[in-house]
């Protein structure tokens, strides 16, 4: 850290509690001040260049330098800096971008509803099933079905659905009716000599076997992210998605796809529910709509949740439910104009082949001493680091090897983020092979210098 006294470290030191950050020791490490941003690398505040290979978080899909976003903000700033969209008001880019994102849906939506964080999107998903619940006159349905590893935000209700435990630990958190089942995580939950369909099989029972216990009418709902993110990059095993919604169908369990990741591209197809054959009734979408130039998020819900809220508005008034930057001017039109870049671009189907680059170049480190699995698809992936292949442990203190390897990437110029003893990468979706390669051969010699 730059010791120089009233430099902007010091002053960060001094003044910012970071979000995520073990605050002792950003008084000791300080921080990583980051100044400009160019492509998929980003420089800080000493000229150091980094190759930013989780696209800031798992966000800025076209790179830290996209002129036309900067123009598209620009042009609606002029125009029409704000405006809402509370009781019938509204603007034209939310329209836009309310009938660009049911027509691309994959599946059939009915209305699009704003927020500004994944978070909130799923706050607002909860609340809306609730609603619905209440408005069908079965307000016993209430409970939610989650994965263990789920990430679904921080706010009160998105943190209870998430099911990582450094969300929960020491927050008190009020949790509502929550069931968490094991996580689709066939390297850590499988069981010796099982398959993958066998442990999806088992997955799908598990969660028949919960909903059973819980009384199938009082669960109203499963969130679910198609592929696990921030739990450690988790691809689901072969059949299981389809063998979940088989079970989800039976009792009338409406799905959430928690797109705030996979949205976008991210898994080589525009949706995360695309990708693994999803059929969900409500798609929380954030990051890269934007590709987080500016904060903006958006839930998708289908007629069987808008059917019930239509219905019950016109008994009780209003839907109660909104925030002041709810589909903002700016964002909106920054979103569209992103949609329109990964459309024009074609960056959907780039992911899928710079990606299956990705996907090999990271496997050729599998025979890494400190490499116990190399996992994703196109864009996504994630390294799990071990110290015993065989018994698939790393060293004693959890996270410590993690941060080893995450600290000798980020000495040699690229970011990427340990989750525990994984590291994740998800580069921009505008990566090229070239950088593809330096990025590969700067983990393995990451690796290669931790061991
Ligand atoms: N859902 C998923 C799948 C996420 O990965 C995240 C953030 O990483 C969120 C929700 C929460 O989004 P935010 O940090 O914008 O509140």
């Amino acid at each position: 850290m730059s010791t120089t006294p009233n430099s902007p470290e010091a002053r960060d030191v001094a003044y910012h509690l970071h979000a995520y950050t073990n605050a002792k020791k950003h008084e000791e490490v300080g921080p990583l001040l980051i100044d400009r941003g160019e492509g998929v690398y980003v420089y800080d505040n000493h000229g150091k260049r980094y190759l930013e290979a989780m696209s800031g978080l798992w966000s800025v899909g076209l790179g830290f330098s996209e002129k036309r976003l900067v123009e598209a903000a620009t042009r609606q700033m002029e125009r029409l800096p704000y405006y809402h969209t509370f009781t019938h008001k509204g603007h034209n880019p939310v329209a836009d971008l309310a009938e660009k994102l049911v027509t691309m849906a994959p599946v059939p939506m009915s209305k699009a509803f704003f927020t500004n964080s994944g978070s909130e999107a799923i706050d607002t998903a909860l609340k809306m099933i609730w609603y619905r619940s209440n408005a069908l006159g079965k307000p016993e349905k209430k409970k939610i079905i989650v994965r263990n590893r789920a990430y679904h935000g921080v706010t009160i209700a998105a943190a209870a659905l998430t099911s990582l435990p450094a969300n929960h630990n020491s927050f008190d958190l009020i949790v509502p009716d929550v069931i968490r089942l094991t996580a689709p995580h066939f390297y850590r939950e499988g069981k010796p000599g099982e398959t993958e369909e066998q442990f999806a099989t088992r997955l799908a029972e598990e969660l028949d076997a919960a909903i059973q216990a819980a009384g199938p009418d009082t669960v109203a709902a499963m969130f679910a992210e198609p592929l696990q993110g921030a739990g450690g990059v988790i691809v689901p095993p072969a059949t299981y998605w389809e063998k979940i919604q088989a079970v989800l169908a039976k009792y009338d369990i409406l799905l959430v796809a928690d797109e705030v990741i996979c949205g976008f591209g991210r898994t080589g197809s525009m949706f995360g529910c695309e990708t693994f054959n999803l059929k969900p009734d409500m798609m929380a979408l954030s990051k890269q709509i934007s590709s987080s130039y500016i904060p903006a998020s958006a839930l998708l819900i289908n007629k069987r949740v808008y059917g019930p809220i239509r219905e019950r508005s016109g008994e009780i008034g209003t839907f109660g439910h909104g925030f002041t930057a709810g589909g903002h001017p700016v964002a909106s039109a920054v979103s569209l104009e992103t949609i329109r870049i990964i459309e024009e671009d074609g960056l959907v189907e780039r992911a899928g082949e710079v990606g299956a680059k990705l996907q090999a170049g990271l496997r050729s480190l599998a025979d890494h001493p400190l490499v116990g699995e190399v996992r994703g698809m196109a864009l996504i992936a994630a390294i799990e680091l071990v110290t015993d292949k065989e018994a698939k442990t790393a060293l004693p203190t959890p996270g410590q090897l993690g941060a080893m390897v995450n600290a000798n990437l980020q000495e040699a110029g690229i970011i990427s983020r340990a989750m525990v003893d994984a590291l994740a990468f998800c580069p921009p979706l505008i990566i090229t092979e070239a950088q593809v390669e330096e990025l590969v051969a700067g983990v393995r010699a990451a690796l290669d210098k931790t061991y």
